[in-house]
């Protein structure tokens, strides 16, 4: 048996059909390659040898250059792909989630094009549109993330890409992006999806219609608040042009990045598992709460994105949101300065639970952010949701002191 394993190269046996959680921990792995360790090496390198003159000419081995691949990088393609599903012809690694959307972005477009975007994108999406996109002579447009079919309206001629976040990372609406994608297929543009919410392994959006699919890898599959990462993963229609963006921006990601991307993406099933059923037991939690006007959660029955996520979704991660009950600032703010579990901080998808303010009516254009109280972010990270819970009582004890 071991010295079965050590010659096996899991990612090329194709009689076997594994599922997704055996491939996050089978796919990339090379054991032989890799002297009999189970991980990869974190391979440090820029020039890559030729052992003669003829192979230099000829441009032959396995590897060229650092910044077009690693054993290490090749590793973390590998497994990302087999998570992707047999819709994807291809995974670019980025040094950061917004360097993927911006990477993605620059190999579909070029200027005298048009582009829709949700309006509940992520914000840094929004500002590379309005800035550096719009400077190169590409315009933007904002949809409501929920008008479905309905996006036929908007189209231009030069309507060259759509993009999508579903449910979106603060407000955590649901897009029905096989309906989007449809009219844009018919209309010959792209969708690109930031699927950093549910992962490929809750949301496999390149089996949805989608075209590229982005992540932040920096939130759950990094998984532990120690990198900054992202993924472009494409069809066979869009990965050519993706690959040819990587390359000629020089897009590449750092190998201790690389290594620890592989190394959450191991876990990234049981640590999902877990803040899926925390996640939901909290949002349940809060909903029966006093101070509590709305959860914000599609996996909720109640919520009017559940349908959608339902049909396209095979599960939840632990971000969403909360709308208080109408009350000052300050009362925010006791509860705030008085969770200890619940950081106050940027970012989510590590370990740990996180509790972050946000309003997004400044930057909203399609649609009206209304939501008749102050709302909190919330992610659900891997502690006892019963200290969670008594947390949170403390919270909202100061928060009523304060309102009162
Ligand atoms: C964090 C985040 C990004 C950007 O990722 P970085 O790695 O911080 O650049 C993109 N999209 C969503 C939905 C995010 O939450």
């Amino acid at each position: 048996m071991l010295f079965w394993s050590y010659h096996m190269n899991f990612s090329d046996d194709d009689d076997l059909p594994l599922r997704t959680d055996t491939q996050l921990v089978t796919a990339g792995r090379d054991t032989a390659a890799q002297k009999g360790f189970v991980n990869p090496p974190v391979v440090r390198g820029s020039t890559v040898l030729y052992p003669t003159a003829a192979d230099l000419h000829a441009h032959r081995g396995e590897f060229s250059y650092g910044r077009h691949g690693t054993p290490t990088t090749r590793a973390l393609q590998q497994a990302l792909r087999a998570l992707e599903g047999d819709a994807c012809a291809g995974v670019a690694l980025a040094p950061s989630g917004v360097a993927a959307i911006s990477t993605a972005l620059l190999a579909v477009l070029k200027s005298g094009d048009h582009l829709l975007v949700c309006d509940n994108a992520y914000r840094p999406t929004r500002l590379f549109c309005d800035g550096l996109l719009k400077r190169y002579g590409v315009t933007t447009s904002y949809f409501d993330p929920l008008i479905g079919a309905g996006i036929e309206a908007l189209f231009q001629p030069n309507t060259a890409a759509v993009v999508v976040e579903a449910p979106g990372s603060q407000s955590f609406e649901m897009t029905d992006i096989p309906a989007i994608a449809a009219v844009a297929h018919a209309r010959g543009a792209l969708v690109i999806d930031d699927n950093t919410w549910a992962t490929p392994l809750y949301h496999r959006s390149l089996d949805q219609g989608v075209d590229i699919s982005i992540q932040a890898a920096t939130k759950y599959i990094g998984g532990h608040s120690d990198i900054m990462f992202g993924t472009i993963s494409a069809n066979a229609r869009a990965w050519p042009q993706v690959e040819d963006a990587v390359r000629a921006l020089g897009v590449c990601a750092g190998p201790d990045d690389v290594f620890l991307a592989l190394r959450g993406l191991r876990t990234l099933a049981v640590r999902l598992k877990h803040h899926q059923e925390a996640g939901l037991e909290m949002a349940r939690w809060l909903s029966q709460r006093p101070e509590v006007a709305r959860v914000l959660h599609p996996a909720l029955e109640t919520d009017p994105g559940h349908a959608i996520w339902k049909r396209d979704f095979t599960g939840a991660s632990g971000l969403f949101s909360i709308v208080l009950k109408p009350a000052p600032q300050k009362a925010v703010d006791a509860l705030l300065d008085t969770v200890k579990l619940f950081g106050m901080g940027y970012s989510w998808g590590g370990f740990e639970s996180l509790a972050i303010p946000f309003d997004c009516t400044s930057y909203r254009s399609a649609t009206k952010w209304n939501p008749g109280g102050p709302a909190l972010r919330l992610h659900i990270g891997l502690e006892s949701v019963d200290d969670l819970k008594a947390d949170l009582e403390r919270g909202f004890s100061a928060f009523n002191a304060a309102t009162s």
